[in-house]
């Protein structure tokens, strides 16, 4: 009975996902690391309301992460499409520049796409789902008005899913009624609904063991003149999307006081710049 009782622990404790550790590396504590997904080039602080001397650098940071935690890993945010950016250095009208796909720098790290346990994203923007098709074997976690405008019935006619089409057939977890949700069901890693950006908007929090907590606050603010200066996207303004963005953000700055977190504005590519790259990590 205590071996039974034994071999039962060694099961729930043991690592789900393949990567490093199973090559003899357990990871014990959760990690994170975050990857180049992107450089957005030469954006026009106009389009937050703000004016050219309320922003220190016109280009965006677009980065991804992964979340390696004992039973799984999380994939936040895809960056912009390899194939149509083609990682040369350079693609697009705005001249974005990818450096290398997000496939090979989880390879560097060990992990497959099929080694991804779960997907999410803050939103369906082209710059965080533009290489979701890659990682549809994941179990994908979506807010429910995000998926109906990404699939279901108030999709816009003119909105292009071929990035993230192959999502539509996902298992998924489907979030109701703009609830937050506990990946891990251990309140390390909760998903925040702050819809306003579009209908369906998460940010993600994290209770990482030695950094302590920080919130991944998705598109909730590209610039951060828009935190100093309380602007709202010109496109928002006046419209309920405007009142659900200044809403979202007082929820997450309400979290962030009280759980003492750092909030990572992840267009920012001047705080960016400072953070630490895969293959290190945070944990
Ligand atoms: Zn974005």
């Amino acid at each position: 009975m205590l071996r039974l009782f034994l071999l039962l622990l060694a099961f729930v404790f043991a690592p789900a996902a393949t990567g490093p550790h199973a090559q003899g590396q357990p990871v014990t504590n959760m990690r994170l690391y975050m990857f180049d997904c992107a450089t957005l080039k030469n954006r026009d602080p106009g389009t937050y309301s703000l004016a050219r001397d309320q922003v220190q650098a016109l280009d965006m940071s677009d980065p991804c992460f992964l979340v390696v935690h004992r039973q799984g890993t999380l994939l936040w945010e895809t960056g912009l499409n390899d194939g149509v950016y083609n990682r040369t250095g350079g693609g697009g009208a705005r001249h974005d520049i990818i450096g290398q796909s997000l496939k090979s720098q989880l390879a560097e790290i060990g992990y497959k796409p099929t080694d991804i346990t779960y997907l999410a994203m803050s939103h369906h923007h082209g710059d965080h789902s533009g290489n979701a098709n890659d990682y549809a074997s994941a179990t994908w976690i979506v807010q429910k008005a995000e998926r109906e405008y990404m699939f279901g019935a108030t999709k816009p006619p003119t909105l292009n899913n071929d990035e993230y089409i192959a999502l539509k057939d996902s298992k998924t977890i489907v979030i109701e009624g703009e609830k937050d949700y506990d990946v891990f069901h251990d309140g390390t890693v909760i998903l925040i609904a702050t819809p306003g950006h579009t209908p369906g908007h998460q940010s993600m929090y994290l209770k990482l063991p030695k950094t302590g907590s920080l919130v991944l606050a998705g598109d909730l603010w590209h610039f951060p003149g828009e935190r100093t200066f309380h602007t709202i996207p010109k496109v928002d303004m006046g419209k309920p999307s405007g009142v659900q963005t200044a809403a979202s953000r007082a929820k997450i700055e309400a979290l962030v006081k009280k759980t003492g977190s750092q909030l990572w504005i992840q267009h920012d590519i001047i705080s960016n710049l400072n953070l630490k790259k895969s293959p290190l990590y945070y944990e």
